[in-house]
């Protein structure tokens, strides 16, 4: 596996930010509420997390990783955080960090980041706040599927880099508003456990050459269909697919399946590898911007807190 290693990280972190990462963990900071279909801000619990005296001031890169229960974004996102502490893990390291392990989750729709936020040196120089964001929802029913599409949109509005796993579904369901420039930065199509690696090879290349495909509207398409392709190449600035290989079967049906990279298929970890650094590399961070001025951690605060008033009703 390619080691992966982020090179400029700062150096020397503050006793704060070493007693942040002994305690890091992930904080729900968004919920939405089941039986009356409203949506709960925990103000203290991110307010703690975005204003901490290192990070409060700097421009905030917000990674969101976004999708449906039991679809692999805790898996990622535990490798997204192996690769903000350079480190790919040895071979016998069970996964640790945001909870993945199969089926004894609380499966709650709603918005969850990492508690300890990452200051990366950018290459022209300028430092960055790094937040990883998990945006789950749930589509087993009408009312599920609506609440989701709600913290998918919260997600879309507050992040800056979004990896959504799965093509196009998702934004079906998302009404946002006509706009007039494109408000949002970089989205990321992952669909995992590609068969067709002969069709369209495994990776970025074969993800947007597959994606060009799908987004071409066609005439004869219908008509709900062609508006969410033009909707969605109209609402992002950046927009690209990348196609992971089964992890195998070990990852996908072993309930002892702890995490560790030897029980993970090769050209999985070899694409994962590629994969991390294309959202994550220092030259890759995409400050997080709205109505075209970048935002810092304290800014992204409030808007969550007026974002959410929107969905409160
Ligand atoms: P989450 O609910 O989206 O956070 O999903 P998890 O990360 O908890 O993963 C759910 C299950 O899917 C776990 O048992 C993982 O081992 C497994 N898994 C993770 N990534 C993949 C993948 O790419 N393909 C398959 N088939 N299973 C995966
Ligand atoms: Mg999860």
């Amino acid at each position: 596996l390619p080691i992966m290693t982020v090179k400029n990280m700062s150096l020397t972190p503050s006793p704060e930010e070493e007693f942040q990462k002994k305690e890091a963990r992930p904080v729900q900071i968004v919920q939405a509420n089941k039986d009356d279909h409203t949506f709960e801000l925990n103000e203290s619990a991110l307010e703690k997390i975005l204003l901490q005296d290192h990070v409060k001031d700097l421009n905030v890169v917000v990674v969101s990783v976004a999708g449906a229960f039991r679809k692999g974004k805790s898996f990622l996102l535990d490798f997204m955080l192996r690769y903000m502490h350079s480190w790919m893990g040895d071979n016998d390291d069970p996964l640790t960090g945001f909870t993945w392990r199969g089926g004894c989750e609380r499966e709650t729709t709603g918005i969850q980041v990492w508690s300890e936020v990452f200051v990366v040196d950018k290459p022209d120089g300028s430092k960055v706040a790094v937040l990883l964001v998990d945006t789950q929802g749930a589509f087993d029913s009408q009312s599920t599927i609506k609440d989701s599409a709600t913290v998918f949109a919260l997600s879309t509005m507050t992040s800056s880099i979004q990896v959504i796993l799965k093509l196009f579904t998702e934004y079906g369901r998302l009404a946002l508003e006509e706009v007039s420039k494109k408000p949002f930065q970089s989205l990321m199509f992952l669909i995992r456990d590609w068969c067709f690696p002969y069709e369209y090879c495994y990776g970025l290349k074969g993800g947007n050459e597959f994606l060009d495909k799908r987004l071409q509207v066609k005439h004869n398409q219908h008509e709900e269909l062609q508006n969410v392709r033009n909707h969605i190449q109209h609402c992002f600035s950046n927009i690209n697919c990348f196609l992971l290989p089964h992890p195998g079967l070990k990852v996908a049906t072993n309930p002892k399946f702890d995490g560790r990279l030897r029980d993970i298929n090769e050209d999985f970890k070899t694409e994962l590898a590629r994969l991390v650094p294309l959202l994550l590399a220092p030259n890759q961070l995409v400050e997080k911007e709205i109505g075209g001025n970048k935002v810092t951690c304290r800014d992204l605060l409030e808007y969550f807190k007026s974002y959410i008033k929107i969905y409160q009703g």
